[in-house]
């Protein structure tokens, strides 16, 4: 399991195989009173609430990412020692660049001009 994407990629794919075993394939125009319309639209509802869910989760954790490095950075500039600015600046650029010590190089870099 590498990624939440490919676990729920694959669980629902499991659901497409049993759905195709049971219902057969897609009808070719959706039809409100047929069982293998339905349960093919509820497979297409739940990928679609479950990618939903997945995107505001990462979207949660950018912002949070970014209000971080913000008050990071703000700190680095009310801190009177220049080594603890120092320090407390480059933990932001480490953590903007989610842990890439190369990254987080490229843009203490483009910070510095
Ligand atoms: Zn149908």
């Amino acid at each position: 399991m590498s990624t939440n994407t490919k676990a729920i990629s694959d669980d629902t794919m499991l659901i497409e195989e049993a759905i195709i075993a049971q219902f057969g394939e897609r009808c070719p125009d959706f039809d409100p009173d047929c069982h293998c319309c339905r349960v093919w639209r509820a497979l297409d509802d739940l990928r679609a609430e479950r990618a939903a869910g997945a995107k505001a989760i990462h979207d949660a954790v950018m912002a949070e990412r970014a209000r971080i490095v913000a008050l990071l950075l703000e700190e680095a500039e009310l801190t009177p020692c220049g080594e603890d600015a120092m320090v407390t600046r480059s933990n932001a650029f480490l953590i903007k660049a989610d842990f890439s010590y190369e990254e987080a190089e490229r843009l203490s870099e483009e910070a510095e001009g």
